[in-house]
């Protein structure tokens, strides 16, 4: 099956091709049919997998088009700053004909400008969790809204020491969000952390 077999809307089909993804990698074809089917799924999947298209274009379909009058309804967390950098840059060009807002919120840059970005209802949020928490915490943000929520490279968010900022994250979360965790490998502490933090996920591997 190629992206045509996918049942894609045409404006995230339309920024398929334009990216020029001409078939869908092994993870993507194992992963967006059961994410469009509304399953949890735990992924192991490494950089440079095709992971960041296969959690992008199923919420790009789950979310259909802008929303300002609710909260962020996706939530992609992210161990780096300069993977949330990347996964904001694919958000884009991805997801250009969509309509989506998105806004970034990370270490390292004044507060000023992800309050502004936050303030223009954005419908997804990309960022790192202590960044993120500080400002659940400065602004009040809510994040009750949130359907779709990625924990992206979540072995290393636990090396990078954010199990406490998760933990606190998916607590301000609503119970029934769709909630998607890839992770190149699965020590037991993840495995935990899925089982907690997950409904009944659909394990892939490659
Ligand atoms: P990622 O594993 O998400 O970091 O993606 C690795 C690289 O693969 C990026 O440069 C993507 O643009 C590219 N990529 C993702 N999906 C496809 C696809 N279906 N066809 C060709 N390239 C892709």
């Amino acid at each position: 099956g190629g992206f045509q077999s996918m049942g894609l809307s045409y404006p995230v089909y339309k920024g398929v091709m334009k990216k020029g993804y001409k078939v869908p990698t092994p993870i993507q074809r194992k992963t967006v049919p059961v994410i469009l089917d509304g399953k949890d799924i735990v992924a192991m999947a490494r950089t440079g997998s095709g992971k960041t298209a296969a959690f992008l274009i199923p919420m790009f379909e789950k979310l259909k088009g802008p929303n300002a009058q609710t909260g962020a309804r996706a939530l992609i967390l992210t161990p780096t700053r300069e993977l949330a950098l990347q996964t904001m840059r694919f958000t884009k060009e991805l997801g250009r004909f969509t309509g989506l807002k998105t806004a970034l919120i990370l270490g390292g840059d004044g507060m000023d400008d992800q309050f502004a970005a936050l303030h223009e209802n954005p419908d997804i949020i990309i960022g790192t969790p202590g960044r993120l928490m500080h400002v659940i915490q400065q602004m009040d943000l809510k994040l009750q809204s949130v359907e779709y929520v990625v924990f992206d490279e979540a072995d290393r968010l636990f090396e990078m020491g954010f199990a406490e900022q998760l933990t606190e994250i998916i607590r301000r979360l609503p119970d029934n969000r769709q909630s998607l965790l890839f992770s190149a490998t699965l020590p037991k502490l993840l495995v935990e952390f899925a089982r907690a933090g997950l409904t009944e996920p659909v394990l892939i591997r490659l």
